[in-house]
């Protein structure tokens, strides 16, 4: 019989300075919560296996797969801009790899595992809650378009974990185009462990920039290559008013996934300053900050990768130097590019950023729902009977009708009808995205009730985003109060 997953496994092929090898520790009560039957597909996996009592005791952990050589991976990073020479998967293990139906290779992990050797004083569990937490809200985001990990599986454990109360035990299976961040870089780097960088900048052209290998200035190259994809992903993020909570350099993916689902959230009232982590105080991760944090992490990105640029170390520094410039430009044009498509605009023009940008500075000033105002206007571009509905939701209603005399005279120069440029809004306006006070809804049947109904209903509804879904119009609504003062919690 062959093996029930055909793995092959290229990270574990690497020296053994970049992992630790070791099993899951196995679990008391192991039941599967959930299936992700549509992702095992593409990654050609058998559902039927992974539903089976076999498939269930590889993503409990209590058994090894034939063909997986299961590593927790060595990382440091940049913890709220303080250096930690070593994190690693402390709660996470590595089962293997797969190619998809694409040809994609992807990394297949179980996070809440158990211990590993980079656990320091953590048990290497995750609780139920964040677990449900991060399937619904990854599967969110890849129904919304935009890169990030995914979820296969979760799974109760059927052990207590112990955090502020005890909290039953879940463990998710993280499927990634790669789980190599900033930090692995990092981790090499400063241990001076030139050899052990290069080998893992190879790895990466050849697994997520195949294009760059062999030329001279690949690793330049790739610097850039890498501040593209994050360019291009925190613009997208921006776009639905996403904030990542904890962009450490630790969880900033260079496949340019979103990854590390732990103190993310959605925004409700549209304010650049906000900030959810119970731990983010000075707002470090703000909303706004994000496009900052990211060059920012780049720049620690490039500064592993000197030691392979030009032998002349002010060159090499020049070298990078241009190669983090690309970033600038490139989020400005997704960003500006996104805000001008919500905004129901065919192409960009002088002056539309600061129509743009208008619109939510008084979103701002007047507490208006992000989601709400720009899907709204998906209507609003098509009649104006319906600009009740738009300003309604801002708390001075004047103020939006003076910005959309400002647009309407900017859309009336634009060459699309309105039918068509509605449907063209609302495929870049979702109406629905993850909202927290669902999220904890949903959370709260499961570990109270053991209820998974609200999440099947929820992860259902937010697979289709960008469609009106009337029946579920409650998952659309705004929460009381504009959802300030929602607080999260990271390594839970
Ligand atoms: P995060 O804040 O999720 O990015 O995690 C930062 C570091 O803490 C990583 O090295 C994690 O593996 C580790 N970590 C988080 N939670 C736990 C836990 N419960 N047990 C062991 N390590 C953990
Ligand atoms: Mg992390
Ligand atoms: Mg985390």
């Amino acid at each position: 019989m062959p093996a029930p997953i055909p793995f092959d496994n290229s990270y574990a092929r690497l020296p053994a300075r970049f992992h630790a090898r070791l099993a899951p520790t196995p679990v008391a009560g192991p039941r599967l919560i959930k299936l992700n039957r549509a992702l095992a597909e593409e990654l050609r996996l058998d559902s039927a296996w992974l539903g089976s009592p076999a498939g269930l005791a590889m993503l409990a952990g209590n058994a090894v797969a034939e063909g997986s050589e299961p590593l927790a991976a060595a990382y440091a990073g940049h913890q709220f801009g303080n250096f930690v020479p070593q994190l690693g998967d402390g709660r996470a293990m590595l089962l293997g790899e797969v190619i998809d139906v694409h040809g994609r290779r992807r990394d297949i992990q179980l996070k809440g595992s158990g211990p590993t050797p980079f656990s320091r004083m953590g048990d290497g569990r995750a609780a139920l809650g964040p677990v449900l937490r991060e399937y619904l809200v990854s599967e969110a985001m890849a129904a919304l378009g935009i890169p990030t990990t995914r979820a296969l599986a979760a799974v109760a454990t059927g052990e207590p974990v112990i955090r502020e109360t005890v909290l039953p035990g879940a463990i998710v299976t993280r499927v990634a185009a790669s789980h190599i961040r900033v930090g692995t870089f990092q981790y090499f780097a400063t241990r001076g462990d030139t050899e052990a960088v290069r080998a893992l900048a190879d790895h990466v052209i050849a697994r997520h920039d195949p294009e760059l290998e062999g030329r001279e200035d690949r690793y330049r190259a790739l610097i850039a290559a890498v501040s593209a994809r994050q360019a291009e992903l925190v613009a997208r993020w921006l776009l639905v008013g996403f904030v990542h909570g904890v962009m450490n350099t630790d969880n900033m993916s260079v496949a340019g996934e979103t990854i590390d689902y732990g103190p993310c959230a959605f925004l409700d009232a549209y304010d650049a300053r906000t900030t959810f982590s119970s731990i983010d105080r000075h707002g470090r991760y703000a909303y706004g900050q994000q496009p900052r944090i990211a060059l920012w992490n780049l720049t620690r990105f490039a500064e592993t990768l000197l030691p392979l640029l030009s032998e002349d170390e002010d060159a090499g520094v020049k070298e990078a130097e241009a190669a983090l410039a690309t970033f600038g430009p490139r989020f400005d044009a997704a960003y500006r590019g996104g805000l001008a498509r919500k905004l129901g605009l065919a192409e960009l023009r002088e002056g539309d950023a600061e129509l743009a940008g208008d619109l939510l500075r008084v979103m701002a000033e007047n507490q208006a729902d992000h989601t709400l105002t720009f899907r709204r206007l998906c209507a609003a571009a098509e009649t104006s009977d319906v600009d009740g509905l738009v300003r309604d939701g801002f708390v001075d209603p004047t103020a939006y009708d003076a910005w959309s005399v400002r647009w309407r005279s900017r859309l009336a120069e634009d060459p699309r009808d309105p039918a068509e440029r509605a449907s063209a809004m609302r495929a870049v306006n979702p109406a629905f995205i993850p909202r927290n006070h669902r999220i904890e809804e949903m959370i709260e049947a499961a570990m109270e009730r053991d209820d998974f109904a609200p999440f099947e209903t929820l992860l259902a509804v937010l697979s289709r985003p960008y469609e009106d879904q009337p029946e579920h119009a409650r998952y659309a609504e705004a929460p009381e109060g504009g959802g300030v003062g929602y607080r999260t919690f990271c390594g839970t």
